[in-house]
């Protein structure tokens, strides 16, 4: 942690407490920042940048996330009125508007952030590996890790339950070669306070598991992935360094299937609601595998397209005409392993034929979910959320950022899906509501 300045002490410059450093977060915290105020910005990951961090390329414009994402994660990590904790969770909140109260749990990393330079020898050489959450599971890690090469902050944490220090009570190897003596594997939680005039929350989402969908094998057909699995095989960072790999034995797909509403609008099975980003998704999804595998064949099922957004339409046409991806209207009714690939059967309702495909690799778009922290933090807060627990604002239309408690504002996906661009918007909009709060505050 950078502990520039006490976190307990509340100088006379309004200080706003921030939960969540996704592009939401960093967006709102920059916004006040650049404005003159303190921001408090805490992190459960061991690093900011959130969902947004796991991307290969954007939809529409095809830009790298990772090119847009890293100026502001070093911007965040480096700028003087914003302190960042990170690896932390939020214990409790008391107090109001002006004056809110709040306890940090900033969990051991094992690593001593103050003395580590960041150098990576020690994730170099230790032998503990566990499958990496970041890669979704399309990529390995070892048990000292940071979750990418781009990590702000760039120092690594333990993961306990694959060290084998921890589990053995021999190895030791980070700590034998780190050159600055950083590694502690004694080191324990700590409690911080501080207090805040405002909060922001900026939880973001979760991905509906592939457990969850036995239609689409239930994540125990071998090579049926998520969507986001697939951006990390897309992505030039990622375990295959962005060449399209089939995750069971390293071969490129020939024929890839992508299945649209994965537990979206399907309120007998799963949810009745539509998750907004993800006919974009498939669309750049299908196009970028077209750029990389050029005699490759990609089909996308769909519902029907909802593809509102400025460019999305004209890139939705694009995948079609240029990439000759084949869009199949209709819903894949199951999904089945026969030998070393997966025959996906569903009916085409615009010919009203039976379709059956064997495809190499099969991508799920699955359903965007409220985080289960948001649920946490509105029940610590009293705050509502909707019955499939976004975060509810004031109101829809007139105060999409305002809650129902004074000070407390939303930012990002925490109050439901949406695209990168929407989210950056709604996390300027916290932001001033913020600024609005402590001009009138100083007058
Ligand atoms: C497969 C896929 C591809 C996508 N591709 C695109 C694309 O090409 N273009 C586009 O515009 N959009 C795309 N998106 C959407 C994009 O990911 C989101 O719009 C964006 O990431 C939302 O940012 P956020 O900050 O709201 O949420 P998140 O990125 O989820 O960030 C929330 C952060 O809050 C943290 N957090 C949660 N709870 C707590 C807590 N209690 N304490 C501290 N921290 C907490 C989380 O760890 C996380 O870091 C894609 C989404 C998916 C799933």
């Amino acid at each position: 942690m950078r502990d520039r300045k006490p976190v307990g002490n509340h100088s006379a410059v309004p200080r706003v407490l921030i939960i969540g450093a996704g592009i939401a977060g960093m967006q709102a915290a920059l916004d006040i920042a650049e404005a003159g105020h303190e921001v408090l910005l805490v992190e459960r990951m061991p690093s900011i940048g959130g969902r947004m961090a796991q991307l290969s390329e954007t939809f529409p414009t095809l830009d790298c996330a990772q090119c847009i994402l890293t100026p502001r994660t070093v911007e965040v990590g480096h700028h003087e009125q914003i302190q960042l904790i990170t690896h932390a969770e939020i214990e409790s909140i008391e107090g109001e508007v002006g004056d809110f109260r709040v306890r940090i749990r900033r969990r051991a990393a094992y690593v001593d952030w103050d003395l580590c330079t960041g150098c990576g020898l020690c994730q170099e050489k230790c032998p503990g590996r566990a499958p990496s959450d970041f890669e979704r599971g399309t990529g390995e890690r070892a048990a000292i890790y940071t979750l990418s090469p781009q990590a702000v902050p760039n120092k690594p944490i333990i993961d306990p339950e694959h060290c084998i220090h921890f589990l053995r009570d021999r190895c030791g190897a980070c700590a034998k070669l780190c050159p600055v003596g950083a590694v502690d594997f004694e080191q324990q939680d700590t409690i911080l306070e501080a207090s805040c005039d405002a909060i922001i929350l900026a939880t973001g989402y979760d991905i509906y598991g592939l457990d969850q969908m036995p239609e689409y094998g239930g994540g125990k057909v071998p090579n049926v992935i998520d969507a986001l699995a697939f951006e990390r095989l897309l992505s030039s960072s990622g375990p295959t360094s962005g060449q399209v790999q089939r995750p069971s034995d390293g071969r490129v797909p020939d024929e890839v299937v992508f299945i649209q509403c994965a537990g979206s609008r399907d309120p007998q099975k799963h949810l009745s609601y539509c998750s907004k980003i993800c006919c974009m998704v498939a669309a750049k999804q299908a196009t970028l595998y077209r750029h990389r595998v050029h005699d490759g064949q990609a089909y996308i099922f769909y519902i029907d397209i909802r593809a509102a957004g400025k460019g999305y339409d004209e890139f939705t046409q694009r995948a079609m005409e240029d990439e000759r991806v084949v869009y199949v209207r209709g819903k894949v009714s199951r999904l089945f392993r026969d030998r070393d690939r997966v025959v996906v059967m569903g009916a085409d309702t615009l010919t009203n034929r039976q379709v059956q495909i064997a495809a190499d690799l099969v991508v799920v778009a699955p359903a965007l979910i409220s985080h289960p922290e948001s649920v946490r933090l509105a029940e610590m807060l009293n705050l509502p959320t909707d019955r499939h627990g976004w975060l509810l604002p004031l109101n829809e239309n007139v105060h999409p950022v305002e809650t129902s408690r004074p000070g407390v504002y939303l930012a990002g996906t925490g109050t439901g899906p949406m695209d990168i661009p929407e989210t950056v918007a709604h996390a300027s909009g916290a932001a001033s509501q913020v600024l609005k709060l402590f001009a009138i505050g100083s007058r």
